[in-house]
């Protein structure tokens, strides 16, 4: 009997079992693991039965597993993105990384296409649910211990969409225009710290251009600065049907595209076969490519004994119990006149209750998009009233006589709404909503409004007229439970927004100048990004303009106190060195809640232009109520760094700066002075 090969023998070191899988592999073989089978099958590579290869499969993400490739009603259907992103707790996340491996693992999927984290460039963006935060610092900061917890289940988690693809609109052929300090410090910087510290196994390239080289084909993106420059040593795939509109085989593959997908349209037997014969590109750098497939092959353990891998689980009791839990840690409270939150069940006999978003539900096959998770049950926010209140305390549609009146609005992920290949339209609710909540509160003397939407909402028509709002996103299958929680007090809401909310769209960055070059594009579908690394906060601070609502922002039903904060020392010497920060926060009033404890830094003296302020650290603190905690906040120099088109790397001038330390961007409590040297 022939001993066993080496690349199937799961003890071995993962290099020498690609280097010994890719000896064996013939020519026609390495072209067929590029792409996929075709037509038919378009989410998964083709086996190579001859050695035992079989088919690597991917599934879509970020919601949890997507139902195109699981079937009707069978998965925990998460809290959007954004959602998850507005909890600003790092550990949450990775519970919720963790239980999606798992659920990829139990579905027999090998790479979960999430987390997407692109950054909130407009409020337009109609995947802006999808995605994370405006910051690259919270970005990053959230997406590292989503892709750790995928990945300790040997599940490759996927950062897309690489880079900058920031509006749906045109995005097969748009261009994304951006300076090279922008590019890195604004859309960059979440990829590269991911990469470094996250390790993440797969990145997908983007449909759009960047700087008029399409995503899939950019071998300065790639090649240059992912690869080489940052040590990525996993996989690159495009987007589903990104390489269409590229005319070069050898383009790609000299960018370092390793997988092409849905099917193959550049990557075509006959196309590599040619392009490789004419030298225009060599079997060396066909085989890093190669290599990097199957290392994420080993990684996931495709060719390992079934026994050895973790087992997964879908759709648990503990699953659907994380799912409500994160998307009732995501809930903004924004504003809460009176005290009128949380509502008191004694107190109330009836609840006037308002809109469609009571009844609607979310999940199901390309609902958004691709990221349609379809759950077995979803709580609407009617029901998870019902459920709390066991028909106690009566809830009656447009009753003038109730004690409270609550109003359900927002979006969907209808075409226009937050949904993928189309933009929004405007940051306003439908005129109808408008209407509804203006007759509401003309009626009831308190009126609170629950808005479930993933990007930002103007309110500034109606909400005077109204005493509360919860900002409650897209919650996944227990949003309604969620929201009833937080509306009762079970949950004390300690979401803060990762999101400014404009108070017009003309306040935001992409759209200050109304000219279509910067949103959407010219004719020639290019998109200049001039307002450079003012995005979100950064220019609503730069530009002095007063938003609706801050980036950071988020009310509690207790109070909090800032009490003294000590640095571990007074400077900071070099990019890799860091520095604690202790902040002291009590719990001033009578329930338990957490505080986000932010930290942004400013630097004092800069010959270029910064930022007035920049996050660079937070901490959620959760406190009894009379409870004192010291915050402990690591800072990063390299996370204070700026990117320096002249070194074309990241740089600190030595100097002055600040640390400004508050619960939101605009709420500022203490400040701390250091050097760097
Ligand atoms: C989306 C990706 C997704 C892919 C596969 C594309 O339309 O942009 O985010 O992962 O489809 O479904």
């Amino acid at each position: 009997m022939s001993a066993e090969p080496v690349y199937l023998d799961d003890t071995t070191e993962i290099e020498t079992r690609v280097s010994d899988l890719l000896s064996r592999l013939t020519l026609k073989e390495k072209f067929r693991l590029l792409t996929s089978p075709g037509r038919l099958r378009i989410y998964v590579t083709a086996p190579i039965k001859r050695l035992g290869i079989p088919a690597f499969k991917t599934t879509d993400g970020p919601l949890g597993v997507a139902m195109h490739s699981s079937g009707f009603k069978k998965n925990t259907r998460f809290p959007a993105t954004v959602a998850l992103a507005a909890s600003w707790n790092r550990d949450l996340i990775h519970q919720v990384g963790v239980a999606m491996g798992e659920e990829v693992r139990a579905v027999g999927r090998h790479v979960l296409l999430a987390p997407g984290i692109n950054i909130a460039r407009t409020p337009l963006n109609g995947r802006t649910f999808e995605y994370f935060s405006e910051d690259p610092y919270l970005t990053k900061e959230l997406a590292i211990p989503l892709v750790k917890g995928v990945q300790e289940q040997r599940i490759a988690a996927c950062l897309k969409h690489y880079a900058a693809n920031n509006q749906e609109t045109d995005r097969r052929g748009s261009d994304s225009v951006v300076d090279e300090r922008t590019l890195h410090e604004i859309y960059l910087r979440a990829f590269r710290a991911a990469v470094l510290e996250a390790d993440p196994w797969t990145v997908m390239s983007c449909y759009n251009k960047v700087n008029g080289i399409y995503g899939s084909e950019n071998k300065y993106l790639l090649r240059d600065i992912l690869m080489d420059k940052w040590g990525f040593n996993g996989l690159v795939m495009t987007d589903w049907f990104a390489s269409r509109s590229i005319e070069t085989t050898d383009g790609c593959v000299n960018a370092g595209l390793g997988l092409e997908m849905p099917w193959p349209l550049r990557y075509k037997t006959k196309s590599l076969e040619k392009a490789l014969n004419e030298g225009r590109f060599t079997e060396e750098t066909l085989d890093d490519l190669i290599r990097r497939n199957l290392r994420v092959m080993m990684l996931t353990g495709l060719l390992d004994r079934p026994e050895k891998l973790p087992q997964g689980s879908r759709n648990t009791t503990e699953h659907q119990i994380l799912a409500r839990r994160a998307a009732e840690e995501g809930i903004v409270l924004l504003k809460n006149d009176g005290n009128l939150l949380p509502l008191n069940a004694e107190n109330l006999e009836r609840i006037s209750i308002h809109g469609k978003h009571m009844h609607k539900k979310f999940g199901g096959l390309f609902k958004g998009g691709s990221s349609g998770v379809s759950p077995p049950h979803e709580v609407t926010p009617r029901e998870g009233l019902a459920n709390k209140l066991h028909g106690k305390i009566k809830l009656l549609p447009h009753d003038s006589f109730a004690d409270v009146a609550i109003v359900f609005v927002g979006l969907d992920h209808g075409r226009g709404g937050d949904s993928e290949s189309a933009d929004r339209k405007s940051i306003h609710l439908p005129e109808d909503q408008v209407t509804l909540i203006k007759k509401t509160a003309s009626v009831h003397e308190r009126t609170i409004v629950c808005v479930i939407a993933g990007s930002p909402i103007a309110m500034d028509e109606w909400i005077e007229d109204v005493e509360a709002v919860l900002m409650c996103w897209y919650g996944g299958m227990k949003a309604g439970d969620a929201i009833a929680n937080v509306l009762f007090g079970d949950v004390n809401p300690s979401g803060k927004l990762p999101l400014t909310f404009p108070k017009q769209l003309s306040d935001s960055p992409a759209h200050s100048t109304g000219d279509p070059k910067n949103f959407p594009g010219d004719e020639e579908k290019r998109v200049f990004y001039d307002e450079g690394i003012f995005v979100g906060y950064r220019w609503f601070d730069e530009k002095n303009i007063e938003p609706l609502f801050p980036f950071g922002c988020g009310k509690s039903y207790t109070s909090f106190e800032f009490g003294d904060v000590q640095l571990s020392k007074p400077n900071l010497q070099g990019l890799d060195d860091k520095l604690s920060i202790k902040v002291g926060i009590t719990n001033t009033g009578n329930t338990a809640g957490a505080e986000v404890v932010q930290v942004y830094a400013h630097d004092v003296h800069s010959t270029i232009e910064r930022p007035p302020r920049e996050l660079v650290g937070f901490e959620k603190v959760f406190l009894q109520p009379g409870e004192t905690k010291s915050a402990s906040i690591l800072v990063k120099a390299d996370d204070l760094a700026f990117y320096d088109v002249g070194k074309h790397d990241w740089t600190i001038e030595p100097g002055d700066f600040k640390f400004l330390i508050g619960n939101s961007s605009r709420d500022i409590h203490l400040d701390a002075e250091f050097k760097y040297e």
